[in-house]
């Protein structure tokens, strides 16, 4: 982990987080492997590089029915209900982190954990340590330096006093249900699934929060952000029956594509702009694409009441569902 955190933030740097062959448990006695080397479960996708020759004729296109909300529901109990309150810096996150990457892993997805310091700060009231936290870096080994990528993210901490069943179980339940749902299937290109770390405020101001994510964009490379196609994040995406597609600032074309994945999916949807408060912030920001997904308003938002009896299964299956449409094509 502390590998990573040193390392400089270059191309190489990012190839390694997102392209690298990776066993937690082993990587650290593995010997070094080029991208190359790697093992992937699709064939090389088709504005990547030639299909290797081994791989199978036909790997399908994403399947929005191949959606299991059971999957995102098992999630949010494990994440509300079992680990409970789980700040970015807490000893709960770091179980909820292995947890996570855990499941990601049974699914066929290679992790990398990327580290970042974490100051202290006040959140939602309550006094929080300076420290450690990580994201987990999901990929299937066929990310290239310089060919187009796309992102879907969620963060997996939450506020001192919140088990966090809907902010943001939900997003990282949704998470593992896209994860498993393209598991073997060619999404439209190579994608990175990120659970952030340290996503809440720790004070008022704009670089009090998302600490995860900014860590994300500041070590992507020139070409990596050149290359970026898009990046969504799940936040608060189980309750209500219509789902919030919301851009960061006025409407764009990433928000378009999201808004007919739903279509395509039959999910109603409400079309926002301007919506900061999320970890997609920290991609446009910093010039890159990103939208964000959820955020309708809920009675036990930041607060003790926020436990799995609020999330809906249905609306997790909505959101999932378009994010799956949105990886299978336009
Ligand atoms: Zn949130």
């Amino acid at each position: 982990m502390a590998r990573l955190a040193a390392a400089p933030a270059t191309l190489t740097t990012l190839i390694c987080l997102v392209a690298c062959s990776s066993d937690p448990q082993t990587d650290r006695d593995a010997a070094p492997q080029s991208p190359s080397a790697n093992v992937s479960p699709t064939p090389e996708n088709s504005e990547t590089g030639s299909p290797s020759p081994e791989a199978p004729a036909r790997v399908p296109r994403p399947d929005v029915d191949a959606v299991r909300p059971a999957t995102a529901m098992a999630a949010v109990q494990h994440l509300a209900g079992d680990v409970g309150p789980r700040p970015g810096t807490s000893p709960a996150f770091r179980r909820a982190a292995a947890w996570v990457e855990r499941r990601l892993s049974a699914l066929g997805w290679e992790v990398r954990r990327q580290t970042f310091h974490t100051p202290e700060g006040v959140s939602w009231g309550v006094p929080v340590p300076a420290g450690r936290s990580v994201n987990l870096v999901a990929t299937r080994g066929d990310v290239r330096p310089g060919k187009p990528w796309l992102a879907v993210g969620a963060h997996l901490d939450t506020v001192p006093q919140a088990p966090g069943a809907e902010d943001n179980a939900s997003g990282v339940g949704v998470l593992l249900a896209v994860a498993e749902a393209v598991a073997d299937a060619r999404t439209r290109l190579p994608l990175v699934l990120v659970a952030f770390g340290s996503e809440e405020p720790r004070g008022p101001g704009d670089d009090d929060h998302h600490f995860g994510s900014r860590a994300f964009v500041s070590e992507l490379g020139a070409a990596e952000r050149r290359t970026l196609r898009g990046m969504v994040s799940l936040d608060r995406v189980g309750v209500g029956a219509v789902l919030p597609v919301s851009s960061a600032g006025e409407p764009d074309a990433l928000r378009a594509q999201l808004l007919a994945a739903a279509s395509r999916a039959d999910v109603p949807v409400d079309a926002q702009t301007d919506n900061r408060a999320s970890d997609h912030w920290s991609f446009a920001r910093a010039g890159l694409p990103g939208v964000r997904l959820g955020s309708t308003p809920y009675a036990g938002y930041h607060s003790a009441a926020d436990v799995p009896g609020v999330v809906d299964r249905d609306q997790l299956e909505r959101t999932a569902r378009t994010v799956v449409a949105w990886l299978g094509g336009q």
